[in-house]
């Protein structure tokens, strides 16, 4: 049976060990503090000192010039779309093994949306792209590349194609901030780089995003557009229209907690993708997402394919101990929202729906814990 035919119901679980999440937030310590800080300034709105904190220290961790704190993610990349005027009739490109959130601003602009499926990777492929460019009939306006799982896509080749064909390059980075591509900082290769910190994210504010960029005047007018596009008169003036996009002083206040535990947070995925990798190392049809040469994944979520199980029998058989497992990610070209898009594919995305399964990676556990996921595994393989 295809994964399609299951629903979430068909997978509750009885057992009363503590649940394994996917990925649950994590707090350092420090997010209350601040949040009460807040509290005795009043500031609880509008904006507020921690938003600029909270910008500053992104820009500090990945050096982007600018930065951009917003209500989420995909608000960013609604942003970054705007402010590079993207409109009806235009063609934006992007990776089709992605979250929807990556790619529905698209629509939000009436733009069309063509994808571009993924190699060996997982992550984008260079090659389709370069296809892709080649075969469509006008020249796209840009692409929103995926690092997906917190795994680094071969972002300077792709970063090499856009400049060549002068097309716009947004990285979408919501799963990937602390990973890096020859020691530079996921989200920075782009003209915009975008982070979320949702609840699931390496680290959370339990909703918000950031968008950065080097050009300032562009930060300028995404702030502008966030901010329901408010000439600078003393009364409300406008002539174009925005959004309300930005985020809250109490959440920035988390984000900046949070922002001091992030390497610790990768250092704990990664060895938990370790421990993963050790444990599983003998059964041979298991694989798992590769770290491109150069790089240096966040692991956010330890992913794997099977060769020939079928996930959803480990997914079953996890929820019997208590743990929380999910299918990758459904491609966008195989999404019945894009049955109309134009895409350019090679069966990847099909593979790794079918046979992929996301572990829990949950940074608040002992590594011995996850004993309980491998050895489910195990009885199944
Ligand atoms: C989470 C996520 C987004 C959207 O971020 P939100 O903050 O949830 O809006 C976009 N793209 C990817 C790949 C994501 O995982």
């Amino acid at each position: 049976m295809s994964l399609d035919a299951y629903s979430e119901k068909d997978c509750i679980s009885t057992n009363t060990n503590t649940r394994l999440f996917l990925s649950p937030p994590h707090m350092g310590g420090n997010e209350q503090k601040y949040i009460n800080e807040v509290f005795k300034s009043n500031y609880i709105a509008p904006l507020g000192e921690f938003v600029d904190k909270f910008e500053d220290s992104i820009k500090r961790y990945t050096s982007a010039k600018y930065a951009l704190a917003t209500s989420s993610g995909t608000a960013a990349i609604h942003l970054a779309l705007r402010v590079l005027g993207v409109k009806k009739g235009d063609i934006v490109l992007a990776s089709s093994f992605t979250f929807i959130g990556s790619v529905v601003p698209i629509l939000y602009q009436n733009a069309t949306p063509v994808f571009v499926d993924s190699d060996e990777s997982w992550n984008l492929s260079p090659k389709l792209l370069k296809k892709a460019i080649k075969d469509l009939p006008n020249k796209p306006k840009a692409l929103i590349v995926t690092h997906l799982y917190g795994q680094m896509a071969k972002i300077q080749e792709i970063a090499d194609i856009c400049k060549e064909n002068k097309i716009y390059l947004i990285e979408d980075s919501a799963e990937s901030l602390g990973a890096t591509y020859k020691d530079k900082q996921s989200g920075t290769f782009a003209d915009f780089g975008i982070y979320s910190f949702n609840g699931n994210k390496i680290i959370t504010t339990s909703g918000g995003g950031m968008l950065i960029s080097d050009n300032e005047e562009w930060i300028k007018k995404a702030k502008f557009y966030a901010t329901q596009a408010k000439e600078p008169y003393l009364h409300y003036e406008h002539e174009e229209y925005g959004y309300n996009y930005r985020m809250s002083n109490v959440l920035s206040a988390i984000g900046v907690a949070q922002m001091e535990v992030l390497n610790e947070r990768v250092k704990k995925t990664r060895e938990i993708f370790e421990f993963y990798k050790r444990e599983l190392r003998d059964i041979d049809e298991i694989s798992f997402m590769p770290e491109i040469e150069g790089s240096f994944g966040n692991r956010w979520l330890t992913t794997i394919s099977f060769e020939k199980t079928d996930p959803f029998k480990i997914i079953k058989r996890l929820e019997e101990v208590n743990a929380e497992s999910r299918p990758l990610w459904k491609s966008m070209h195989l999404q019945p929202l894009f049955k109309d898009a134009l895409n350019f594919t090679n069966k990847t995305g099909e593979k790794l729906f079918e046979k992929g399964l996301c572990l829990p990676t949950p940074t608040n556990v002992k590594l011995d814990e996850l004993k309980r996921v491998t050895e489910a595994i195990k009885d199944i393989c």
